[in-house]
């Protein structure tokens, strides 16, 4: 043996094929715990049994030498007897043979590779370690060697998707084939990122298919923990985390801040969201929508009277039938209360918009089924088109419900076009709020009286006060112009306060004139009844601080208030009456006319509405309307005012009929106070 043999730093021998060692070095030697080479040949005999700590070992080695003549890294532990521990080694060895071909002895290489065989062992236990720890905290792990495809999923891994140990592959296509097709190249973009080093860790959420079907959110974390010369992943390891409760969570949370809950439809955000979407598209192809405002006519009685439940109900019947009449590619969004919006796509042409609006107000004129109860509503709907009628949403949508302000203004179930017209008078009412501020302290206010003739007897004991605004620049504008705006912007409140503190001190000098018994008529909006101003003296408690008796005043309101069941209307009209002032139904018959609601509240006077006065001839249908009211009116024990009272043929036929009072322009226009003072000498003087 060579001097090289004798001085190799790491272990070398000669065995024979039985397995006696015939020669060893003095790193072997040392490496084993002898002190000679002779101990070492005297002690081992047996290589198998003596040395391997696992006894096969051996025999893998020599199946390995037989077969390829060599054997190299060869890992196994073996036993250092003199010292009584053991040690871990790598073998190289090969066959030598004689001339003729015939074994000779094997000679190999055995280096102590302890220290780094531990190392690697503490290692591969830290990882079983840790995936343990993970997948406790009910994280999957997954272990994925890039190059070759071949992929680790834990036991939790498997699980979270519904596998039992066995049924995926170690391959890291078994999940990733399982992506939601909609999530492949997202996941796709962010490993790349960190691939490359954008990113220093590797996070993506995505969806997988589970065994049964359904799909599972999961929040996947990793990182590439080993790389090859040219720097590409070797190896990355990671984690998965169920995140459907929280993707689930968050999906709930986007749907109800987007869709009414109600209704289901899309609410007024998502309509704007799909409305950009839809004007984006038609942008890009030159196709025309339309918007509909829809608002459902007298749903607030019909709620007040069916009660909420009842009123729900009729809104998600509504919402359906609105819905059947659109196609697929619509919207229909419900705004909030009982306005719903629709997006019309491909508006091209006027007829397909006509229809559709004309669908929605036929679809509501079936009965609506309600408990036991039918009930009937009608719609009104307003228009605007995308582009010809303005291409900002916010434009849009304005002069939607301007076309909506003139179907309603036009007796409502029906559907009205924007024009720019309607723009016209949307600016003018938004001037006149402005301007209606300044009217109350900068006095372009004044009222003016109409009297009210008892019918029978031709005497006047009563006017009813008309509020006038004489615009600085645009002369006088009426009451039916202003007093929409004034309640709208909830500058009636203060108007009326005003109104019915003139009429008091006007009345006070009436009396005196004409007798304690004169009266003046105030009208009273339901937004006064619904917004008092409590820092204002009640109207009883102001009469009374002027001397007047509650009679004095009769306050006039329409029919509207009284279906308010659930305001302390009916408590404010109780406490005006209480102290002796006078109610009166004005516009009786144009309103949503309950009778029920004369018996549940006192009244003194019904006002018929002008409109059935104005066609009253003998045996018309009218006379008979006007007649019948006018008897029901007695028999609850009110009186009954007709107004707008024109001709002689008029007032012959409400005498006849037993009425009342009469007002109208037959009698008297409304006039200033002098005028009128003039009028009541002339009266007297008849
Ligand atoms: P109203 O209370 O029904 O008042 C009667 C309206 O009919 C008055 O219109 C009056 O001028 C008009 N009129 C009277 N006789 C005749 C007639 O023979 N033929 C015709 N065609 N019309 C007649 P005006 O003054 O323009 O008031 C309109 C409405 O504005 C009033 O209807 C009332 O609802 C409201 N209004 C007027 N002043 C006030 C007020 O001080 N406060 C409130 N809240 N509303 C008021
Ligand atoms: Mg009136
Ligand atoms: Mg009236």
């Amino acid at each position: 043996m060579s001097t090289l043999f004798e001085f190799l730093p790491i272990g070398a021998y000669r065995t024979s094929a039985s397995g006696k060692i015939l020669r060893a070095n003095a790193a072997l030697v040392r490496m084993n715990g002898y002190d000679s080479e002779a101990a070492l040949l005297a002690e081992v005999n047996e290589v198998g049994y003596q040395w391997y700590a696992d006894p096969k070992r051996r025999q893998q080695f020599r199946d390995l030498l037989e077969r390829d003549q060599l054997v190299i890294d060869f890992i196994s532990e073996v036993h250092r007897n003199p010292v009584g521990d053991t040690i871990w080694v790598r073998e190289a060895a090969h066959c030598v043979s004689n001339a003729q071909g015939e074994l000779q002895y094997y000679e190999g290489t055995v280096e102590d590779i302890t220290a780094s065989h531990l190392a690697q062992l503490a290692l591969v236990q830290n990882e079983e370690r840790w995936k343990l720890a993970l997948d406790s905290t009910g994280d999957g792990v997954w272990d994925w060697y890039v190059q070759t495809g071949v992929e680790y999923f834990s036991r939790r891994c498997k699980e979270i998707y519904g596998f039992a140990e066995g049924e995926i592959a170690n391959r890291a296509d078994a999940l990733d084939g399982r992506t939601h097709p909609d999530d492949v190249a997202q996941m796709q973009r962010d490993r790349e990122a960190h691939f490359n080093g954008e990113d220093d860790t590797y996070t993506n959420e995505h969806r997988i298919l589970c065994k049964d079907g359904s799909w599972k959110w999961v929040l996947t974390r990793g990182m590439v923990i080993s790389r090859d010369a040219h720097g590409e992943p070797l190896r990355m390891i990671g984690t998965h985390t169920d995140i459907s409760a929280r993707k689930n969570a968050e999906a709930q949370v986007w749907k109800q801040a987007h869709f009414d809950a109600l209704t289901g439809l899309p609410n007024r955000r998502m309509l704007r969201h799909r409305l950009d979407n839809a004007i984006r598209h038609s942008q890009e192809h030159g196709e025309h929508l339309a918007i509909l405002f829809i608002d459902l006519d007298h749903f607030k009685e019909v709620n007040d009277t069916l009660g909420h439940d009842g009123g729900d109900l009729l809104l998600v019947l509504a919402a359906q039938r609105i819905q059947n009449c659109l196609a697929a590619d619509d919207t229909v969004a419900r705004m909030g209360g009982d306005e719903f919006t629709v997006v019309l796509c491909n508006a091209g042409n006027s007829t397909h918009i006509k229809k559709a609006a004309q669908d929605i107000l036929d679809s509501m004129a079936t009965a609506f089924q309600i408990g036991s109860e039918q009930v009937f509503v009608s719609a009104s709907v307003g228009v605007a088109l995308y582009p010809q009628n303005a291409t900002l949403v916010e434009e849009l949508l304005k002069h939607a419900d301007q076309a909506l302000y003139v179907a309603k203004g036009a007796g409502r179930n029906r559907f009205s076009f924007f024009t720019p017209a309607l723009q016209e008078a949307a600016v003018l009412r938004a001037r006149l709020a402005t301007e209606l501020r300044q009217a109350l302290p900068q006095q372009q206010f004044a009222l003016v009286y109409q009297p009210i003739v008892h019918l029978r007897s031709g005497k006047v004991r009563k006017a009813e006060a008309l509020l006038r605004w004489q615009h600085p620049q645009r002369g006088p504008v009426g009451p039916a112009q202003f007093i929409p705006i004034a309640e709208s912007t909830g500058l009636i409140v203060e108007i009326g306060e005003w109104v019915f503190q003139q009429a008091a001190s006007q009345v006070s000098q009436w009396q005196a004139a004409y007798g304690g018994d004169f009266q003046i008529s105030v009208n009273k909006s339901p937004v006064q009844f619904h917004r008092r101003d409590t820092a204002q003296p009640s109207w009883s408690a102001y009469l009374q601080s002027m001397d007047l008796a509650g009679s004095s005043v009769a306050v006039e309101i329409t029919e509207g208030l009284l279906l308010d069941t659930n305001s302390d209307v009916a408590r404010q009209l109780e406490e005006l009456r209480s102290c002796g002032i006078a109610i009166s139904l004005d516009d009786f018959g144009t309103g949503y006319s309950s009778l029920t609601y004369l018996q549940k509240i006192a009244i003194d006077f019904i006002k018929i509405d002008q409109s059935f006065v104005r066609n009253l001839k003998p045996a018309s249908t009218d006379l008979a309307l006007c007649k019948a009211i006018i008897r029901m009116a007695h028999d609850l024990g009110m009186q009954v005012v007709a107004e707008g009272v024109e001709t002689p043929e008029q007032r012959d036929l409400l005498v006849a009929a037993d009425c009342d009072f009469g007002q109208g322009y037959w009698f008297a226009r409304p006039m200033a106070v002098s005028a009128f003072e003039d009028f009541m000498v002339q009266s007297a003087c008849e």
